[in-house]
């Protein structure tokens, strides 16, 4: 007999997809259903062969072409995880001004997230204007 996907089932899938990252807590905060069934359930799924894998979606836009050369945008489209190597340069770009970050990012982390900038007064002036959501980001994080 067919196993029925109900409800539940139905809102842990559609979460997952939209983001893999997510933890069992996260998404049991966010769906107001316990963790240990969301970890159940998820399981169940697996088991079933309907989730086959969580995998990251990875933006090989983000590759620093004047490192690559070699990396035509026409290889990344065919086979991007011949690409993922140790030592491939990722261009980051600062979290406030968005200008290219060219030396040692200054980083700002709050819970699980984590902001880059070209420099420290980018840095003050982000933590200026996003505090408050910072701050319960923050706090969220403790909970944990
Ligand atoms: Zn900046």
């Amino acid at each position: 007999m067919p196993h029925k996907l109900d409800k539940t089932d139905v809102a842990i899938i559609k979460s997952l997809m939209k983001d893999g990252r997510k933890s069992f807590r996260e998404i049991s905060r966010e769906l107001s259903i316990s963790t240990p069934t969301i970890k159940s359930r998820y399981q169940r799924l697996v088991n079933l062969g309907l989730i086959k894998s969580v995998s990251p979606i990875i933006d090989m836009k983000k590759i620093d072409k004047k490192i690559h050369k070699q990396i035509s945008e026409d290889s990344v489209i065919k086979t991007p995880e011949s690409h993922i190597q140790t030592g491939l340069a990722v261009n980051v770009n600062c979290d406030y001004c968005d200008g290219e970050i060219t030396s040692q990012p200054k980083v700002l982390k709050f819970g699980r997230y984590e902001r880059f900038f070209c420099c420290t007064s980018c840095r003050t002036l982000y933590k200026d204007k996003y505090g408050g959501r910072i701050n319960s980001l923050s706090k969220q994080n403790l909970e944990k």
